[in-house]
């Protein structure tokens, strides 16, 4: 097979880069191994991989430096692997272009998950596809073209901003975005805004779309981070 595409695996940790390793091959894809952010960088420029696995403690520069350089010349798609005192960081690398993040311990089907939305994103993105017309997931439909939001068939009632904030989400289904992408995209990047506008117009969109808005099933808090929508 000469299709297959390839993942570059930015990790200095041995045992997590095996782990990742045989995820990646026993999945169909080409895996590629880096040990340290320099020659993560030059398999990227050497390589062209399809996807970016980067871990952000790195023992030469850090991750989110690789993640600049990489900005600099490449829109492939890049997942952080981040440790738990890495909130910060996490949130500052979806900003600054990372597409997604995965944090340790993880198991394999959820970066597998992880990994496929983000190719497909990225395919979608390249074919310069039109954007899709609709949403549609268990129940819940979204016609971008009518602005339309319906649950179950019968019409769901949005303010505009909700509408907005819903199909922001919708159309990025399966990728976390973050408080500060939300706000930006949503209220403009002046806007004097911070997540609490954020927190009620979610809680609203709640009680109108989930059954049990303390369990949403359709948008996920991604705590510290953002939301996502399920894909
Ligand atoms: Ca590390």
């Amino acid at each position: 097979m000469t299709n297959k595409q390839t993942v570059l695996i930015i990790e200095d940790e041995k045992n997590i880069g095996n782990f990742i390793e045989t995820i990646v091959i026993s999945n169909h894809y080409k895996a590629l191994r880096a040990s340290n952010g320099m020659s993560g960088l030059s398999l990227c420029t050497s390589h062209r991989p399809d996807l970016i696995l980067l871990d952000l403690g790195l023992p030469d520069i850090d991750g989110m430096e690789v993640l600049q350089r990489i900005r600099g010349f490449s829109n492939v798609p890049v997942i952080v692997i981040s440790a738990r005192t890495q909130e910060r960081e996490k949130v500052d690398a979806l900003d600054q272009g990372a597409d997604d993040y995965i944090t340790k311990p993880f198991g394999s089907e959820e970066l597998l998950a992880r990994m496929r939305t983000a190719l497909r994103h990225s395919e979608r993105a390249a074919s310069a596809a039109p954007q899709e017309q609709k949403y549609s997931r268990d129940g819940l439909e979204i016609d971008f073209d009518k602005r339309v939001v319906t649950l179950q068939g019968e019409y769901v009632h949005l303010t505009q901003i909700e509408y907005k904030l819903v199909s922001l989400l919708a159309r990025n289904a399966g990728k976390v975005l973050t408080y500060d992408y939300i706000l930006k995209e949503i209220w403009g990047p002046y806007a004097d805004t911070d997540n609490q506008i954020l927190r009620v117009n979610m809680a609203n969109i709640r009680r109108k779309l989930e059954k049990n808005p303390a369990e949403p099933y359709y948008i996920f808090t991604e705590i510290g981070v953002g939301y996502r929508m399920i894909e």
